[in-house]
């Protein structure tokens, strides 16, 4: 029997895990936290898509009448406490799923990435997955579910850090759950928002009653998120549309522009732009994006795209794609990693590509498994 290593139990690890278990495989799920733990930094946060397009139907079969309603757009915490906690206790993933167990490094079996490099011979050797403080264990194939939103990206212009932004005292808050739980902290304080996502726009909708807000955005437009014209799905559009009401009419937003550096001066942040303007602010929160955490994989032939950060394949196939919501066409080859037997899937597999959805990972899951 095929032992398969699945690596993070967000939504597409257990996915992955449900699938290849009722194919008959001997699977390991890793996962460095609890599972679901990424979706713990979305705070109230609400899915834009509703629960039927984020789990397969046999996901949905295993969690019977307790299953919320297909229509349901949850919170990440809801996700986790309702769906995949569930999923991970019950039958078949029960005692598959390793929580606080880190993947540090993955190689073959005494093969550095030189070894054997194209030659069938490499495919033969074991997978070894390195944990922390645990024995090593070794795999047929990997399965790297690890999530595209791992390392949160610098604050200042072009992706690199601000002068002075790793030494504030005063830490940026960088994701949404971390917002949630600082809200009652910044009532009434100068706070400089950066970032114009749609992370973004939920801060704003978050922030706009508590606190004072300055709205750094790169983008030159007066409504600064983009909007979808008949957006099919109405959570997202209605974040977005009332983030740029907000913005059109009762913030105050410097646009076209980035932080260049920030100083701390009586307990104050000084914030210099790019457009030459500073500005004073009490707290910085900081959604500038996200992208993977690609320390794992030195020993491997994985081929890992030089723009997104995720499957580099996978990356050319999709690069015209703009419509999250069509599953796009991709081939068997656009999946494959360049290392056999292993495969980047779920977020992981976009990298920086803000155009991921479940549902075309849960489409993409299917059709490597028909690979194995
Ligand atoms: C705020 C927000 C809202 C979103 N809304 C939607 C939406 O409405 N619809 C939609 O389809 N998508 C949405 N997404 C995008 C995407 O679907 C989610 O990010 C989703 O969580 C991705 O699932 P995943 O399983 O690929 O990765 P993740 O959920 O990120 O899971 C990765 C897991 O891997 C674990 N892990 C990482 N490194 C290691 C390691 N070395 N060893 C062991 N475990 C490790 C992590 O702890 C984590 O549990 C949203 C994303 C964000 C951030």
């Amino acid at each position: 029997v095929k032992r398969v290593a699945i690596i993070g139990a967000g939504p597409i690890g257990i996915a992955a895990g449900i699938g290849a278990l009722d194919r008959g495989f001997d699977v390991t799920l890793i996962e460095k936290g609890d599972a679901g733990q990424a979706l713990c930094s979305w705070g109230a946060t609400r899915f834009f898509t509703p629960l039927r397009m984020n789990i397969t139907p046999r996901m949905h079969e295993l969690l019977g009448r307790d299953a919320p309603p297909g229509d349901a757009l949850l919170t990440g915490h809801e996700m986790i406490d309702l769906v995949l906690k569930p999923l991970t206790a019950c039958e078949p993933l029960r005692g598959h799923v390793r929580e606080r167990t880190r993947v540090t490094a993955i190689g073959r079996r005494g093969l550095t990435r030189a070894d054997y490099a194209g030659h069938p011979l490499r495919a033969e050797r074991p997978f070894r997955l390195i944990l922390n403080d645990e024995e090593p264990i070794e795999a047929d194939v990997v399965l790297d579910a690890t999530g595209g939103f791992a390392v949160p990206n610098p604050i200042g212009a072009g992706g690199l850090p601000a002068r002075g932004e790793g030494k504030l005292t005063r830490k940026p808050i960088r994701t949404l759950g971390a917002l949630d739980e600082q809200l009652e902290s910044l009532r009434g304080q100068r706070v400089l928002l950066v970032g114009d996502g749609h992370s973004a726009a939920n801060a704003v909708l978050l922030l706009h009653e508590t606190a004072e807000v300055i709205w750094v955005v790169r983008s030159m437009n007066r409504r600064p998120c983009e909007e979808i014209a008949n957006d099919p799905l109405s959570e997202r559009a209605r974040v977005v549309s009332a983030a740029n009401d907000l913005a059109e009419n009762a913030l105050h937003v410097e646009r076209r522009c980035m932080v260049e550096a920030f100083d701390e001066r009586n307990g104050a942040i000084e914030a210099r732009l790019t457009s030459g303007r500073t500005l004073i602010c009490d707290a910085v929160v900081a959604l500038t994006g996200f992208h993977p955490n690609g320390n794992m994989h030195s020993e491997l032939n994985v081929e890992t795209s030089p723009v997104t950060e995720g499957a580099a394949r996978l990356s050319r196939a999709i690069a015209n794609a703009t419509d999250c919501l069509a599953v796009p066409r991709v081939t068997f080859g656009d999946l494959a990693s360049g290392e056999p037997n292993f495969w980047f899937i779920g977020s992981r597999s976009y990298g920086r590509v803000r155009t991921f959805l479940l549902q075309t990972g849960l489409a993409q899951l299917e059709m490597i498994f028909q690979c194995l």
